[in-house]
């Protein structure tokens, strides 16, 4: 596509690509002015830098950078047709923009003639944000007050900002929307609604904020948005107003401090730095930093501690050199002087989880330093007793289902949808959820129901409607508890586009609905319409309402931090939303005690400190960026001439089923489709799929996934995590750039020609060998096997009807001893036989081959011919809980 072709492009991307439409711009300008200077009076050319000039003049009232006095003088020079001084200023511009310099050089601001900095202040030694001013009306009285609190900036600041000033609501939440430098906005009182300025993309952005333009209270409203579209932003008001009229407001809690128009600007200045400061503040980290300076004696046992045993030593002081003296400096045993204990923090670990609460929008946050895997156990631990059922996709991360054997839950599985051809599944349908309750309910079970258990999302992306999930099983069961495994979408809460499909963003939504009115008088109509006892098939028909005044919202979300942000390897967290908290409490601390280490790493309890400081001050940027980066890379590989002819990444349509798509949502990359599409798709559908993760299909390239994973990392460097038969699964996150990008296409386009160019050279039959491997690798894919049943033994059942939840962990004690278990080869006649004519087989072990990495059979279950027939189309090596020499473990039941 050419540059003309995606500046004018109006595509769902395009909130995402602007950042990189605004650079591009600058280069292109660059580029032309150029030209301009070489050729005089070349009328096409200088056209064409009028027209960009003026779109990146509109781009830029969002900016600090350059700020409206370069832009001002650029456009002076185009009309005086001073081409060469233009295109010298365009180019210093520009490679400050893209180098991003101006944070940190104070040379790049010398055009600005607002700014007057004294030499002595260092801006590479502070890191750089930028402020929006949001001001209508008198024009000179708001310079005015712009410039006193540009002067009140002191060498001892600990930040450095610079002010970008907009004059209405509408463009106010395009700078937010646009510009991820921006963490700070002040609001005068008196803002108008409507922009003046025809900036680009409003109308897809304000449509997504789904503001009410309460003309009363403008400011409030715009608060109120701009805190819903990013939490983490500190809002100022400047008012002349008495401060109980504002407080009186319940949209006034979005707001950080009120300060009186009467002029106070340096108060203005330290709030606006006091707000940065705080996000900034990283408890345990920055206690941990004190600790390895003071000199201290430690007579624990931790000989690493303080390096000496390392430094000193001939044999492993390259150990010190590699990882460098602080490692050790910060490393203890102690949770006193200056530290904290994990398992019962009181001081600056305390701290840093509340912290990590807040911004995550969660009531509460354990820090978890065994990973996710930990997180699971210990909420599926603190929420249910044995015997307690537990409904959960049996497609879930295998620490759900050992959870489940530790803490003597009963597993009711339930199945998400198969996609067969991709030899994966997608995620567990809301129908299927309400059926497992409703059955239940019937079974008069419905007490001993504890908790939904579901990945959000799952490893290929596919997103719950987690409000949807919660509202309908509530209407079912009203103090069900929600665990959802968030392990890959921590991120998510760092962008409006995916926040409200996240369990802690789909809380929000449920308990502003609740304090709403509506909620009762939803209800109610719901009520009346149902009747007296609806059918099942009415209640599955219907998008149920749950009873405002009934439910208990208690929400657990647990996210591998290190998965999607900037914490070590198994930092994970645990997010709390629950109204029950104080009586859960005590088992939440038992369980913790359960499964955590005594002796936790310091570092990774402050790379989670860490990490949260990151995302409340810059993962808007970050997210929006790898979102970016993913959608580039979708539409480039699937419209690429020579890649698309062997590869794809899947979009919304293949990855999930149309009856789960009732906005009709296909792709994000379908021409011409619109913000508003995605939007609808987010807010309605059962089922998103998250852009950043892709299915790349390499089967048609006649590569199974394994073999082209291998061939990624041998010849070229390139990891990736989960394959399947005919795919391998890209993800992009906050530390990919577009270089990524363009290094993925070009080793893509390497194959891609390889390929072409041996089929070309081929004689038919080897054209036709290798059209089979691709339909035989397409085609030629084994059923998935669904869950079958516990056997009886492990089975509670009720009356004629079999239950569908068993006693997972007898079945998994069972065979710790020999006499318990047999083995049975799996291509045996035996193994026939005892299918066709019994006695049943019932497995040991969970067998969880890799890829597709779920387990196709787990203790206690009953072993059908579908699973057997999957185990032998299986061409993968890595099976765990099987043996293939030994053949399948079972468990011999007496007679
Ligand atoms: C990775 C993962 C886990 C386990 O998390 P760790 O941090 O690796 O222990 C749990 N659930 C899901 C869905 C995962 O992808």
């Amino acid at each position: 596509m050419s540059f003309e072709e995606r500046l004018s492009s109006v595509s769902a991307d395009n909130i995402f690509t602007i950042t990189t439409i605004r650079t591009d711009l600058w280069r292109e300008l660059v580029k032309i002015s150029k030209q301009c200077v070489a050729i005089d009076q070349d009328q096409e050319k200088e056209q064409l830098v009028r027209k960009y000039f003026n779109t990146l003049a509109n781009i830029e009232k969002l900016h600090a950078y350059p700020g409206r006095f370069v832009i001002q003088q650029l456009k002076e020079l185009l009309d005086n047709h001073r081409f060469e001084a233009f295109n010298e200023l365009v180019a210093k511009v520009s490679f400050s923009i893209i180098s991003n310099q101006y944070k940190d050089d104070i040379k790049q601001w010398e055009h600005d003639q607002d700014l007057s900095y004294s030499e002595d202040i260092k801006l590479d030694e502070k890191p750089y944000f930028e402020v929006l001013i949001v001001a209508s009306g008198n024009i000179e009285r708001i310079e005015k007050h712009v410039k006193l609190l540009q002067k009140q900036k002191r060498k001892e600041d600990d930040f450095f900002y610079e002010p970008v000033i907009v004059d209405s609501l509408e463009d106010a939440f395009c700078a937010v929307a646009t510009n991820s430098n921006i963490n700070s906005v002040v609001i005068f009182e008196g803002i108008s609604l409507k922009s003046s300025s025809q900036l680009v993309m409003l109308e897809s952005v304000m449509q997504q904020l789904n503001v009410n333009p309460d003309l009363e209270n403008l400011e409030l409203e715009l608060a109120q948005g701009l805190v819903n579209y990013r939490p983490e932003l500190d809002i100022f008001l400047l008012s002349d107003r008495h401060p109980e009229e504002i407080a009186s407001d319940a949209r006034s809690k979005h707001v950080r401090r009120v300060l009186y128009a009467v002029e106070e600007p340096l108060e203005l200045h330290l709030s606006i730095l006091e707000g940065i400061r705080n996000r900034y503040r990283t408890p345990f980290f920055d206690n941990l930093k004190k600790y390895a300076n003071r000199p201290i004696s430690t007579f624990h046992a931790l000989p690493i501690a303080r390096g000496k045993s390392i430094f000193k030593s001939a044999w492993i002081s390259d150990m010190g050199e590699f990882y460098g003296k602080n490692l050790f400096l910060a490393e203890s045993s102690a949770t006193t002087g200056g530290l904290d204990s994990l398992l019962e923090p009181t001081g600056n670990i305390k701290e840093a989880q509340d912290r990590a609460a807040k911004a995550f929008g969660a009531e509460h946050c354990f820090f978890v330093t065994n990973g996710t895997s930990t997180s699971n156990k210990i909420v599926l631990m603190a929420v249910a007793k044995p015997g307690d059922i537990i409904i959960v996709d049996r497609n879930c991360h295998k620490s759900h289902h050992y959870g489940m054997v530790l803490g003597g839950l009963s597993p009711y599985y339930v199945e998400a949808f198969p996609m067969k051809a991709y030899s994966m599944y997608g995620a567990v349908p809301i129908r299927t959820i309400k059926q497992a309750l409703l059955d239940l309910k019937k079974q008069g079970k419905l007490d001993k129901v504890r908790a939904v258990d579901l990945t959000n999302c799952t490893f290929d992306g596919h997103v719950y409607n987690v409000r949807r999930v919660m509202d309908e099983c509530l209407a079912i069961k009203p103090d069900l508890v929600f665990l959802w495994d968030e392990a890959w979408f921590g991120f998510a809460r760092w962008t409006p586009f995916l926040r409200h499909r996240t369990a802690m963003g789909a809380v929000a939504d449920i308990e502003h609905w609740i304090q709403s009115d509506e909620g009762v008088e939803e209800y109610a109509n719901q009520q009346a319409i149902l009747g007296e006892n609806p059918s099942d098939e009415v209640l599955l028909n219907t998008r149920l309402i749950p009873n405002p005044a009934a439910i208990r919202l208690r929400v657990y979300q647990t996210n591998s931090t290190h998965k999607s942000m900037s914490a070590l390897r198994q930092g994970s967290m645990v997010l709390v939303h629950d109204i029950d908290f104080n009586s859960i409490e005590p088992q939440l601390h038992e369980a913790i005690f359960t499964h955590s280490t005594t002796s936790p790493n310091q570092q990774l309890i402050a790379s989670l400190d860490i990490a949260r400081r990151q995302m409340e001050l810059e993962g808007y940027g970050l997210v929006t960026n790898s979102i970016q980066i993913a959608l580039e890379i979708r539409k480039q590989i699937n419209t690429h001439p020579i890649i698309s002819k062997y590869f794809k990444v899947l979009g919304a349509e293949e990855m999930i089923p149309a009856e789960f798509r009732e906005s009709g949502f296909k792709d994000f990359i379908e021409p011409g489709i619109g913000w508003d599409r995605v939007v609808s798709s987010i807010q309605q559908d059962e089922f998103f799929l998250d852009p950043t993760r892709l299915t790349l299909v390499c089967g048609t390239a006649g590569f199974d996934g394994t073999a082209f994973k291998g061939l990624l990392s041998e010849r070229f460097s390139i990891q990736v995590n989960k394959t399947s038969r005919n795919s391998v699964l890209f993800q992009t996150n906050i530390n990919n750039t577009r270089s990524d990008v363009a290094n993925l296409l070009s080793v893509l386009l390497e194959i891609a020609t390889e390929i072409d160019r041996k089929l070309s050279k081929s004689i038919q039959n080897e054209k036709d060998m290798f059209n089979q491997h691709v339909v035989s690798l397409m085609t030629d894919v084994p059923d998935l096997p669904n869950f079958s049943h516990f056997h009886e033994q492990f089975r509670v059942d009720v009356g004629d009807t079999q239950a569908t939840e068993g006693n997972i962990r007898e079945a998994f004690f069972m065979s710790w001893e020999a006499k318990n278990c047999e083995y049975v080869l799996l291509n045996s006649q035996e193994c026939d036989n005892r299918l066709a004519n019994g006695p049943e087989m019932i497995s040991a072990k969970m067998v969880i081959p890799y890829p597709p990495g779920f387990p196709i059979l787990v203790p206690g279950q009953v072993i059908t011919e579908e699973t057997i027939q999957f185990m032998r189309k299986l061409d993968v090596k890595e099976v765990h809980g099987y043996e293939a020499n030994k053949g399948l473990q079972l468990i011999k039941l007496k007679d």
